[in-house]
């Protein structure tokens, strides 16, 4: 496996996989990797002849500096995991290497930035916007994979690639949960055994909302509040938001067509976030 630190480097070692006729996978990642990220790594590989994962704690997408100096950071684990899953190449640039001295542009992603986590995490969406933007030009990938748990992330990444004429595909890959539905997080360490057992209330009150859903309920203030009655019976959860909106658009759902439901909440001083598609 190649350890690449830096942007010119990376393109140069992904232009020598094409030129020898090799599709390029590319994982982007903050590093702390768990299943969820392994399982993105896997259908890469599966897919493609080279996979590019790259682990890199952006700082300008934390709105919080605390959220940020506390997000846990494994990386020799995270090399042996890569390795022995089959990544050709890990790019971890530095900080320096992505953000030079004097380095002022920014990509502003529109509308849906600034809409639920864009509206509780001010900034967070132009950033990860920038920084996707820098990664896919470092890697050049045939196909980019990112996690429908973040599902706004996913529509985000989808509108500058299709804004800005980046070449990449982008594959959207289901969410991997643990046993009791608690989505995989890198945060989920930073729970307390309490919080961690009160955070399966999301994926539960998120499945109440589908089976009211798919009871044939059409109103979206009833689904909406079977989600948030259901959250209210948690003490330990303290919900930021539920909405439900058109997974295309992120328009308010009308009671028509596809809808995604959304949910962020804290546990302690841990903010996890989840959805799930009732239709698409
Ligand atoms: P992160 O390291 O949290 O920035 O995540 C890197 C990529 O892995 C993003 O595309 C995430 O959406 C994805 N990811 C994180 N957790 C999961 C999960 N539980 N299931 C599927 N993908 C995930």
């Amino acid at each position: 496996m190649e350890l690449i630190n830096d942007p010119s480097s990376m393109r140069d070692w992904s232009r020598s996989q094409r030129n020898r006729g090799l599709t390029v996978g590319f994982v982007p990642t903050m590093g702390a990797l768990h299943e969820g990220h392994l399982s993105l790594i896997r259908t890469s590989r599966a897919d493609n002849a080279a996979t590019v994962v790259s682990i890199f704690v952006n700082p300008t997408q934390f709105n919080d500096a605390r959220d940020f100096a506390a997000y846990p950071r494994t990386l020799e684990a995270d090399i042996e995991l890569c390795r022995n899953d089959g990544v050709d190449a890990l790019y971890c640039p530095t900080v320096e290497a992505m953000y030079p001295e004097g380095a002022t542009t920014s990509v502003d992603p529109g509308p849906i930035a600034g809409l639920l986590e864009g509206a509780h995490r001010p900034g967070h969406f132009a950033a990860v916007a920038t920084v996707v933007t820098k990664l896919l030009n470092a890697v050049e990938p045939d196909v980019a994979y990112f996690g429908a748990k973040d599902f706004q992330q996913v529509a985000v990444v989808r509108r500058i690639v299709a804004d800005l004429d980046i070449a990449a595909r982008v594959v959207s890959h289901p969410t991997v949960r643990d046993p009791d539905g608690v989505a995989l997080s890198s945060r989920n360490v930073r729970l307390s055994q309490a919080h961690r057992r009160a955070a399966p209330v999301l994926f539960r009150a998120l499945s109440l909302g589908a089976s009211s859903f798919r009871q044939g309920e059409t109103s979206p203030a009833k689904v909406r509040h079977a989600i948030e009655e259901h959250l209210a019976g948690e003490p330990l959860c303290r919900p930021e938001y539920v909405a439900l909106v058109d997974p295309a658009t992120f328009d308010e759902w009308s009671g028509r067509g596809p809808v995604v439901a959304l949910v962020a909440a804290w546990f302690g001083d841990v903010r996890l976030i989840d959805n799930l598609v009732l239709s698409d």
